[in-house]
């Protein structure tokens, strides 16, 4: 079988055109939507998502701007910077970094944050609108996957779709949206028993975990599409070689650069197995940074009443 390789960046591309054309239509009435990104330390990789992500939504025409706070921040002193922006009349958006330092309440932290402009969809609110199937700002990943599934047209109602993974962040919003569309869906975790067998039975297998090429070919049923959300960095030469084999450049980059990016799900098992697959770097990731643009927009849109 001939495994077709889902773009994410192309699929991002077109999304994001897509914002450009909405945003300069909102510019024509006066109106610039406006994105906050709070970022608490100094997380190496934490700086480098938000670079890109004011990097990706200036280039799109959405007027962006990080607060940069120290690593000793407290609950209290975040809070009172969540209020300014909540009642900052010209921030239609506001995403606070995630992790956050161990001595924050990030729950708090989550929950202060008006749902009307939550665009990481994290608040509680908008987790329950999800539930219910109401119009909502959704978490980026799960959203953009739908999108790119729905535009590489994959069909999903009456598929039965396994998510492995059950955080708030991609597992939970990922198998409502793929329910909402109609899948039959089995989540999966820690404490599944037979998670190979369970993902053998998926139409469309996602994969939200955090382990290095956990998905083998023996959680794979010919035919599948395979979302693998992951994003795992390796930085052993010889562990590189085992995944990806001596002629890869991946070995390449670990000489390099000292490391290389993996997900979850094995880079070569699937191939000739399953009918799709999402790459990693090149993915799902562009469709999170994508659809963060849209939720600014859907955000602006929804309370501005336009
Ligand atoms: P998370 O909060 O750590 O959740 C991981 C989930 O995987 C948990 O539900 C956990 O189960 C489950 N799990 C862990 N080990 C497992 C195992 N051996 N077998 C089965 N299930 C297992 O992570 P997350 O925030 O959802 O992120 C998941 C991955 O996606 C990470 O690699 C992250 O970097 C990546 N990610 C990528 C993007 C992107 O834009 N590409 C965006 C977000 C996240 P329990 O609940 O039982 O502990």
């Amino acid at each position: 079988m001939n495994t077709r390789i889902l773009d994410g960046k192309k699929t991002a591309a077109a999304i994001q055109a897509e914002a450009r054309e909405e945003l300069q239509a909102l510019k024509t009435q006066g109106l610039v939507p406006g994105l906050t990104v709070v970022l608490v330390g100094d997380n190496p990789a934490s700086q480098v998502y938000v670079r890109n992500k004011i990097r990706t939504c200036e280039e799109v025409g959405l007027k962006s701007e990080a607060v940069r706070l120290p690593a000793s921040t407290s609950t209290e002193e975040l809070l009172e910077v969540i209020r300014k922006l909540n009642e900052n009349e010209e921030v239609d958006g506001i995403l606070v970094q995630l992790p956050l330092p161990g001595q924050i309440e990030e729950e708090e932290i989550l929950e202060a944050i008006r749902p009307d402009k939550d665009v990481d969809g994290l608040h509680a609110c908008n987790t329950g609108r999800l539930c219910q199937g109401k119009p909502v700002l959704a978490p980026c990943t799960p959203m953009g996957i739908m999108e790119m599934l729905r535009r590489e047209e994959i069909p999903i109602s009456g598929s039965h779709a396994v998510v492995i993974g059950r955080s708030n962040l991609v597992g939970k919003p990922m198998a409502l949206l793929l329910l909402h569309a109609h899948a039959t869906v089995t989540v999966c975790h820690s404490r599944t028993r037979d998670l190979a067998g369970m993902c053998r039975t998926a139409d469309i297998l996602v994969a939200a975990v955090g382990r290095p090429a956990l998905v083998t070919r023996e959680y794979i049923k010919e035919g599948a599409v395979i979302v693998d959300v992951g994003t795992n960095v390796i930085k052993e030469e010889e562990e590189a070689i085992r995944l990806f084999g001596a002629a890869s450049p991946r070995v390449i980059k670990i000489r390099e650069k000292g490391y290389t990016l993996i997900g979850d799900v094995h880079p070569r098992d699937p191939l000739g197995l399953a009918s799709a697959l999402t790459p990693v770097p090149g993915g799902v990731g562009p469709l999170t940074i994508a659809h963060l643009i849209k939720n600014a927009v859907t955000a602006c849109r929804l309370r501005r009443g336009r």
